[in-house]
């Protein structure tokens, strides 16, 4: 109980004497995702995987997860992996992110890197798609996971396709530092 006490203090928890004695629904969901993260922490795991942690949340809810996360990754020394489709939680939370297309990791690198000069063109278009950056959707849809298409997944959406897109699978390679999975051959 001492530790559990502890934990939830230094996860930015109030009162967690009082909080012992509530069922979830009492707790909003920052408070359910603060206890998450306590409990995940009480057994000193090696690597923390947080799927989506900021997904439904409100934007005061989602500042408090951003601070969590930051507290967790400075003052723990954690690996976490975070997954998330929430480009300003990776800005500010993660060292490294990987973007991933049709259940394949396209692009790879530091994360101030790929979030303000991104190379892939399917991560140019998630970043042109941001609020912040007018909003511009992606054109089509992603590939159906049982029937993806030859050559790159992402040629039939891509501005950039050229015939070879359609041919052949790209493989990861080195590119400025990180990686990338594409073929085109004048990467900004
Ligand atoms: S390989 Fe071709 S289709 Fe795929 S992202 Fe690169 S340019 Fe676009």
């Amino acid at each position: 109980m001492k530790k559990a006490l502890g934990l939830m203090k230094k996860l930015f928890l109030q009162d967690p004497e009082k909080l012992c004695g509530l069922y979830p629904h009492q707790l909003s969901g920052g408070m359910r995702q603060r206890l998450i993260a306590a409990m995940s922490l009480s057994f000193e795991p090696e690597l923390l995987i947080a799927d989506e942690p900021t997904k439904g949340l409100d934007p005061e809810a989602r500042a408090g997860a951003v601070e969590l996360f930051t507290k967790i990754k400075n003052e723990y020394g954690k690996t976490m992996l975070l997954i998330t489709h929430d480009l300003d939680l990776a800005h500010e939370v993660c060292d490294r992110v990987a973007v991933m297309y049709a259940g394949e990791v396209v692009e790879l690198d530091e994360a101030s890197k790929i979030l303000h000069s991104p190379g892939h063109p399917y991560t140019k278009g998630l970043i042109r798609a941001h609020p912040r950056n007018g909003l511009v959707p992606l054109s089509g849809q992603s590939p159906s996971r049982i029937k993806l298409p030859e050559g790159c997944f992402y040629h039939e959406r891509c501005r950039y396709a050229a015939v070879e897109c359609s041919r052949r699978h790209p493989e990861m390679q080195n590119h400025k530092g990180g990686g990338i999975r594409c073929h085109l051959r004048s990467l900004q």
